[in-house]
């Protein structure tokens, strides 16, 4: 028995499932979880001594890679003042004014500890701004766990949707519908016959969590369009792309530019950081400012927004965004005649299909993934880890590439991958 195992065993007995995330379980590629004791760079080191390049990168907000100095330097410099104060304070002011003045539409900032506390307030926020009810999500989109969120497609288009975890209340999942990516008529059908009654609808625009699925630019005009159109708020998810893409995200790259956006991952540098972002107007509907309650112990926190601060200084200058896009050119390059494999990518986010390229096509929608993908990573994953490489540990979890991988690691996964 390794002692991954022994600790799987022990965390069984005093944690649901062993684990406090699912995915970590690492049960969507057949496997027990590892332990990781370390991390350095682009590379995890786990209890047994293995050592493996991450492509993985804690799902996201390791931009620079593992215990970059300039962040460790930063925390470690926050943490002789204190670590929390309950009180206003100038770290998350200076992240706020980094922000804000980098991102001309997002005039004003409310941080908070999560991605999911990002969208449930932002939510919220939606709905006092218009009176409405309804939001409209997207097939195949994932955004956080809070219970209006965490509901699928059901067989009818504009009302069926269903609860897609247990303890979710069929009154709070009529409340939201759910329409496929990628399908401009049906989109455009929901509007028609629950436009008066939409608050917002919100979607991740490089859509980064049921595999990579990019859509096409008309598509998500088509949607600001519908929104405008109907007097609904256009929410970008953008926890994952948010500084990842660019500094401004989707929304600097693509020029569309959403009502409200929510943040996590990079913005926090690896700490607990999400935000919510959008003009003055409306941003100011939030307590202490308006009526809507919104409201954290640990927002803000000085550590965490101090990590978040010391990985934006470093993206500033766009010189990580140009590494990153080199990367992920070799990595295309590499696998673009591979046998068996099938690679989406954006920027620094890859998307690896154990399956036929011509069978594959751009998969721009959950229907479209192939039947096979999810076997073939099964043994992908497999393969990489007895090699040294650390991947996505699902089928259908995006690959991120950050500034601390060498174009050699690169090259090394697409050998792996694609031979
Ligand atoms: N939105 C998106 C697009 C996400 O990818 C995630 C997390 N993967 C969330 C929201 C939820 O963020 P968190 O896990 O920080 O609550």
């Amino acid at each position: 028995m390794t002692r991954s195992e022994e600790l799987f065993e022990r965390a069984r007995r005093v944690t649901p499932g062993g684990v406090h995330s699912p995915v970590r379980s690492l049960r969507g590629v057949g496997r027990t979880p590892l332990f990781i004791e370390r991390a350095d760079g682009a590379t995890i080191t786990d209890v047994d001594g293995n050592r493996y390049v991450d492509f993985c990168m804690a799902f996201g907000p390791l931009i620079l890679g593992h215990g970059h100095p300039a962040v460790r330097e930063a925390v470690l410099e926050a943490l002789g003042r204190g670590w929390s104060y309950g009180a206003a304070e100038t770290a998350s002011l200076e992240l706020a004014e980094l922000i804000t003045g980098r991102i001309g539409w997002a005039e004003s900032v409310r941080f908070v500890n999560s991605g999911t506390e990002a969208v449930m307030s932002a939510l919220r926020l939606a709905r006092a701004a218009t009176g409405r009810t309804l939001i409209l999500k997207f097939d195949g989109c994932y955004h956080g766990h809070a219970d209006a969120m965490l509901i699928r497609a059901g067989s009818g288009l504009a009302e069926g949707a269903v609860a897609d975890s247990a303890g979710v209340p069929a009154g709070v999942a009529g409340d939201t519908l759910v329409a496929p990516l990628d399908d401009d008529e049906l989109v455009a059908q929901v509007f028609t016959e629950r436009g008066a009654d939409l608050a917002a609808a919100i979607i991740e625009p490089v859509p980064a969590n049921c595999g990579l699925l990019p859509q096409r630019r008309e598509f998500l005009e088509h949607v600001a369009k519908l929104c405008r159109r109907h007097g609904a708020l256009l929410i970008f998810d953008e926890v994952i792309t948010g500084f990842r893409l660019a500094f401004g995200g989707f929304a600097e790259v693509s020029g569309l530019v959403p009502d409200l956006v929510t943040w996590g991952k990079v913005i926090g540098g690896g700490f607990p950081v999400g935000a919510i972002a959008g003009r003055r107007a409306l941003m100011d509907l939030f307590a202490p400012a308006g009526p809507v309650y919104q409201a954290g112990t640990l927002s803000a926190n000085p550590v965490a927004v101090t990590a978040g601060l010391a990985t934006l200084r470093a993206l500033e200058d766009g010189a990580v965004y140009r590494r990153l896009e080199t990367l992920g050119r070799d990595l295309e390059a590499a696998l673009a005649q591979a046998p068996g494999v099938w690679l989406q990518r954006r920027g620094s986010l890859f998307w690896l299909l154990a399956t036929s390229p011509d069978r594959a096509g751009i998969v721009r929608s959950k229907t479209r993934i192939p039947a096979d993908a999810g076997d073939g990573y099964i043994g992908m994953f497999g393969r990489a880890l007895e090699n040294g490489i650390y991947l996505p540990p699902s089928p259908y979890e995006v690959g991120f590439l950050s500034a601390a991988h060498s174009r050699a690691d690169v090259a090394a996964l697409a050998a792996l991958c694609g031979g």
